[in-house]
């Protein structure tokens, strides 16, 4: 530790203490010198708070806002707060929505109306209040959300709004006071639903229940499941269908629009049913479909696109038989244990698709999408065999020689050796 003498900005002397290495000490020694004293600091800081008030007062009266009730600290304290909740309403952005528009102006003018320093002070924290537009807006993208995972219906949307709409404005402003942040509504509406939600089997293993979640979010839809045990017998299921053990739980995510997510989750709760669990699904609508078993299944047996090597990737579980020997007789294929998959060349398309239908393996989207791109280069390379001088002209010098490929795809595959 080391004594400095600093002459501070306003050009009072004093003495600080520096610690740590001592080429940085010059260094924090200029940055008090930079400052003022703490004397002038603490002055400023006061006479700050005090013109802070007088705009805010200044602003009070050309507004005509209400005086405020309380003590002089506790008027002073929300005074402000209530000034920059004006210049916060300057700046906002105007809802598109007529029924937001109301809102937002019932919740300005009711806030403006308040009297009690108290009242601001107590609701300085609440978004609702104090940030009508913003919360609007997020208000909005949680309806949407509710909307689109059915919680909230839209027969409900206009029967709210119309029950909005018959309100007086005192009514609609009390209501927005007491209101529920949309997490604690839904926390509530799982809670209020959860006997609908549940199925049981007839005689469960344990009252512990198997919980299907799911949470929608803009880039796709998480679903979690919670067991109540460890079972051997459950997790292959979660596990074919790719979901990770994460927190506690099994998850996985699906894109937005994924077609077949209602068809994901009843199929695992139609799995934990026939091991004898208590289980419960994210929506009420699903519970009919798992009681009917109604769904389509997952195929742990599939070719997928293998996007590393751009071959197609055929995988299956131990569960599903054995097909390494019939997979390793399409031509050009290889097990790879990575991929943990047996991994074909995409020109082989043909013999992969027959081998996927006699078998049972669904061809995913990326597959079929190799498919075309193989189907596309065989057509190219089938014009490349008739016109061959044509090509052998365009082709830039140094190239790689042509391959053969263009007379290859014209042999039937059953014919080929490799
Ligand atoms: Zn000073």
């Amino acid at each position: 530790m080391a004594k400095y003498d600093i002459i501070y900005s306003c050009g009072h002397e004093g003495r600080v203490d520096i610690i740590g290495p001592t080429k940085d000490r010059q260094r924090k020694a200029d940055w008090y010198a930079s400052g003022l004293c703490p004397e002038c600091y603490e002055a400023k800081k006061l006479a700050d708070r005090a013109a802070e008030l007088e705009k805010a007062k200044a602003n009070a009266v050309e507004m005509e806002l209400p005086e405020l009730t309380g003590t002089e600290k506790q008027v002073a304290w929300a005074m402000k707060i209530r000034d920059a909740f004006v210049s916060s309403i300057a700046d906002r952005e105007e809802p598109e929505h007529d029924f937001a528009k109301r809102l937002l102006n019932v919740v300005i003018d009711g806030n403006l109306a308040q009297t009690t320093a108290k009242w601001w002070i107590d609701w300085r924290e609440n978004d609702h209040i104090m940030n009508p537009a913003r919360r609007l807006h997020e208000v909005g993208e949680d309806i949407a959300r509710l909307l689109k995972i059915n919680i909230f219906k839209e027969e409900e949307m206009d029967k709210l709004i119309s029950a909005v709409t018959a309100m007086t404005d005192a009514e609609l402003y009390g209501a927005v006071l007491g209101q529920k942040p949309a997490d604690v509504a839904e926390r509530e509406y799982m809670a209020d639903t959860e006997a609908e939600r549940t199925i049981r089997p007839e005689s469960p293993k344990t009252e512990a229940i198997l919980e299907i979640s799911e949470t929608v979010a803009p880039d796709g839809t998480t679903v979690r499941v919670v067991t109540p045990e460890r079972d051997e017998n459950f997790n292959p299921t979660v596990r074919h269908m790719g979901y990770k053990w994460v927190d506690g739980a099994w998850q996985q995510k699906y894109a937005v629009g994924f077609e077949l997510l209602d068809d994901r989750i009843i199929h695992i709760a139609v799995t934990a049913l026939s091991l004898d669990y208590v289980v419960s699904v994210p929506r009420p609508e699903l519970v009919e479909r798992v009681k009917n078993r109604d769904y389509k299944s997952f195929n742990t047996k599939v070719v997928k696109h293998h996007i590393k090597t751009n071959k197609f990737a055929i995988r299956w579980t131990r569960e599903d038989g054995d097909f390494y020997n019939s997979a390793k007789r399409i031509g050009k294929a290889v097990w790879d244990k990575d991929a943990g998959a047996v991994l074909v060349a995409p020109e082989m398309f043909a013999e992969v698709l027959d081998f996927a239908e006699r078998f049972g393996f669904e061809v995913s989207s990326g597959a079929l999408g190799l498919v075309e791109q193989a189907k596309a280069s065989k057509e190219a390379a089938l014009v490349v065999d008739v016109k061959p001088v044509k090509k052998a002209k365009a082709k830039p010098l140094g190239d790689k020689p042509e391959k053969l490929a263009p007379v290859e795809a014209d042999i039937a595959p059953e014919l080929r050796d490799s």
